[in-house]
């Protein structure tokens, strides 16, 4: 049976026209499950009986069960399952700014990023809408406070489930429901050049940010296998028309690897792609996961590497690190779990 989170307030509307009820019944519904927080139907006291009948016999609400938490000072991971058995993760951080959460969208994945624990399990399948919308519900529930930010960091390629994405956001940042403002929504993607397009014309006010992780081709092809479809040219080009039709500032994501990306010529060559692109770089120390090779970068290495582009003009920050105890890097609980 189909969740009922997983309408938007239009959709919702659409669909209670079409059963013969109001649109003002629409609404009301809306506000019982993201305002009032209801967990069953019956609980809508002023819906009518044979309303709530019905959507008692063809919706159902929550369809994602909690079944781990673990928790360290500033960060705390929760493992979900999905009605068909499958696990996925979600990271709550909470920064001075507010409580943000890093939501999966996918079953595993299939870029297949060699660095990344998620990609070690190909995609099973996407999420759906409402089990983006869970997770965000679940968490606030469980801390008993708002969500501020939202981060499509998780497990999965957000831009290959692309439609599912969009109406998670559009649900989420309805201001009669959730209502987490768009500014504070981050879609992260590495690279699907065709699908960046699509969001330029309809999502103008999401964040965007880029896992690059390499300053050229040559780098990024041994880290990425995306790059043999999409080069960094073709990011590049898609950015700056992002930026010419958004305003809107890019966030590059730079994991750092020992040997691989984080000698001082890769940050030289870094700043030369990026001079003059209204851009931000995220430095991601590398948290390493026990079945793969690539090591964390050095304190020193980092410290150099984020100088040579401070120096140059381009804005940088070193990703603070979080809950390197609580298996924080993606898919890290979810395996762990598994045994996988
Ligand atoms: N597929 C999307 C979003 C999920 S990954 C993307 O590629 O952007 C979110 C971010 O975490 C990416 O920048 C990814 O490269 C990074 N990441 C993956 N494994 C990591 C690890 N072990 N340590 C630090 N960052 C990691």
């Amino acid at each position: 049976m189909k969740s009922i989170y997983d309408y938007t307030i239009n959709d919702l509307t659409e669909y209670f026209l079409s059963i013969g009820e109001t649109k003002f019944r629409a609404s009301q519904v809306f506000d019982w499950l993201y305002i009032k927080r209801v967990k069953s139907f019956d609980e809508m006291s002023n819906i009518k009986k044979d309303l709530i009948k019905y959507l008692n016999d063809n919706f159902v609400l929550k369809t994602l069960k909690l079944i781990k938490v673990q928790s360290d000072i500033d960060v705390k991971k929760y493992l979900f399952e999905l009605s068909d058995g499958n696990k996925i993760e979600a990271v709550l951080m909470n920064h001075d700014y507010g409580n943000s959460l890093c939501v999966s969208t996918q079953v595993g994945c299939n870029m297949g990023c060699r660095f990344c624990e998620s990609g070690r399990l190909k995609k099973v399948r996407n999420l759906n809408a409402n089990e983006l919308v869970e997770q965000i519900l679940m968490v606030e529930d469980d801390i008993k406070d708002r969500i501020s930010h939202v981060v499509l960091m998780g497990i999965g390629e957000p831009f290959d489930n692309y439609d599912n994405v969009m109406r998670f956001i559009n649900i989420i940042n309805d201001p009669k429901g959730i209502n987490i403002g768009i500014r504070h929504i981050t879609v992260s993607t590495c690279g699907l050049v065709p699908k960046i397009k699509e969001f330029i014309k309809e999502r103008a006010g999401v964040n965007l940010a880029i896992s690059l992780h390499a300053p050229n081709d040559e780098i990024r092809d041994k880290i990425m296998p995306i790059n043999k479809v999409y080069k960094i040219k073709d990011i590049m080009d898609v950015v700056k028309e992002y930026i010419k039709e958004t305003n809107r500032r890019v966030t590059f994501e730079y994991i750092l690897l020992d040997g691989i990306n984080d000698s001082k010529e890769c940050a030289n060559e870094l700043v030369k792609l990026l001079k003059g692109i209204n851009c931000y770089v995220n430095l991601i120390p590398y948290n390493e996961t026990s079945h793969i090779e690539y090591k964390k970068s050095k304190k020193m290495t980092i410290n150099e590497f984020y100088d040579i582009l401070k120096k140059n003009n381009i804005n940088v920050t070193i990703r603070r690190e979080f809950g390197s105890n609580v298996s924080a890097a993606c898919g890290q609980l979810r395996s762990e779990y598994s045994k996988g």
